[in-house]
């Protein structure tokens, strides 16, 4: 090489250097990026899920309101154990009523979706979701899954899941018992319970959780989301009877919390007198001048009332009454599968409890809830002049038809209408029912009721039920 060359060689050398030095990398490394394929968006999937969105408790509601059963709970949770929360109603509450103004149905939702909102930020939650259900006058649940379009609000719930992968979930108790047992107060359970068994299963609503074709662009038609299987389960219920003694943890709502200096009720009475359109005005009232502790009106009393909850399931160690968060691990647990529904097989013509009963002796089964079968018996609030039907299921495996005889005891001031002689076919599940007119004015204690069927001199069995007279709110059967 000339002196010229080396020179030049030299010089060249340095403009790369100088070059790359400009551009913030070394000339190695640039030869280095300058070869390596063009990194791939799809990547992007593998990003962390937003740790904004993060629950240790998922509430699942139906209505804007329902909140209060567990509001002293999560105030003791979120202020004191720095738990984080977040919510889902399952209807706007869109069929209530209105204390405020003349704003009713669909125009109530919307208000009563803000005072949801503003009732639940006031203790620090701000993640709040609605499922497209609609209030569902009705105390059967079949009815307000119907209206919710069950599938969809399934979709909803076990995306919402996902999304904020809690340890626990706390919903309504999926049973039916005297009391206001709203339809959709039930249907949320079920809800809840069905994404508590789904969302970790890959296969259920799969295009939530396949990964981003092009996670860099817009328009993706898949979610990239994670199965997520929660730890535990429980139910909360306002019947007219106490059902939870030794079903499950319970906590006073008279405890102060150290850091707020109130106790858990008033925060909960501060939380639900958002709700304005549902008397929310007369709990700040009693706040106001000192009474919320001793207020007989709904709202506060159950802002005061100790949290119970039922035990529903865990998957992780922790007795029925142990606290909610015991055995809870942070980092999850694997997807554990319900034991789903086997049928029963019948070798003899057998009388049988109808719907909304019979569903949820399947429901329980297919979730590994059994317990909840012991919890109360077959029951029903009716109201004054109001009509009891006991619906009902011949189930006949034989291979040929048979008359059956049902026959009805009902105490002396009810009228059970005529009852027909029935031909079951073979091999049937018949459907029948009893129907009974309630007295004009309200009886004290249980009214027993018990259906008998015979076939051919044969019981086929007995069903007793009993009803609660009501004359206040009762929604229709
Ligand atoms: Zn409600």
């Amino acid at each position: 090489m000339t002196r010229s060359r080396f020179v030049a060689a030299v010089r060249s050398a340095l403009c790369v250097v100088l070059l790359a030095t400009l551009y913030g990398y070394p000339a190695q490394a640039q030869y280095a990026v300058a070869n390596k394929a063009t990194p791939d968006a799809y990547d992007w999937n593998n990003r962390p899920p937003d740790p904004r969105f993060k629950a240790d408790i998922l509430v699942v509601v139906a209505h804007p309101d329902d909140e209060i059963m567990v509001a002293a709970y999560l105030a003791r949770e979120i202020y004191d154990h720095h738990k984080r929360v977040a919510v889902v109603f399952q209807n706007p509450g869109d069929g209530g009523n209105n204390q405020v103004g003349p704003e009713q149905a669909a125009a109530l939702g919307d208000i009563r979706q803000i005072e949801g909102h503003t009732a639940v930020a006031s203790l620090g939650i701000t993640n709040v979701w609605f499922l497209n259900g609609h209030d569902t006058a009705s105390q059967n649940v079949l009815t307000s899954l119907e209206h919710c379009g069950h599938g969809g609000c399934l979709d909803q719930l076990v995306r919402i899941v996902r999304i904020t992968r809690p340890s626990v979930i706390l919903t309504w108790l999926p049973d039916f018992t005297t009391g206001e047992n709203h339809a959709d107060h039930q249907a949320a359970g079920v809800l809840a319970t069905e994404a508590f068994d789904l969302a970790g299963d890959p296969t259920v609503f799969s295009e939530q959780v396949s990964p981003a074709i092009h996670p860099d662009v817009a328009m993706n038609m898949t979610e990239a989301l994670r199965p997520w299987q929660p730890e535990k389960i429980y139910y909360v219920y306002n019947p007219t009877h106490d059902i939870f003694d030794g079903q499950g943890p319970q906590y006073s709502s008279h405890d102060v919390s150290p850091s707020r200096h109130e106790s858990y009720g008033m925060l909960a009475a501060k939380e639900v007198s958002h709700h304005v359109t549902q008397g929310g005005g007369e709990v700040t009232k009693a706040i106001a001048n000192g009474t919320a502790e001793t207020n007989p009106e709904e709202l506060t009393k159950l802002a005061m009332q100790p949290v119970k909850f039922i035990f529903g399931k865990s998957l992780v160690p922790s007795g029925v009454t142990d606290d909610v968060f015991a055995g809870v691990v942070p980092e999850g647990v694997p997807f554990q599968r319900a034991p789903g529904y086997t049928a029963v097989k019948y070798s003899e013509p057998t009388l049988l409890i109808g719907d909304p009963w019979a569903f949820y002796q399947k429901l329980w089964q297919a979730h590994g809830l059994e317990h909840l079968k012991k919890l109360v018996p077959l029951e029903i609030s009716i109201h004054t002049n109001g009509v009891f039907y006991i619906p009902l299921i011949i189930q006949n495996p034989l291979d040929h038809a048979i008359d059956v005889n049902l026959s009805a005891q009902a105490p002396a001031q009810w009228k059970v209408r005529p009852l027909s002689p029935l031909s079951v076919p073979a091999h049937a599940q018949y459907y029948a029912r009893v129907t009974a007119d309630a007295p004009s004015t309200k009886l004290p204690g249980w009214q027993q009721f018990s259906v008998t069927a015979e076939s051919g001199g044969k019981s086929l069995g007995t069903i007793p039920i009993r009803v609660e007279l009501s004359n206040g709110w009762v929604a229709p059967q």
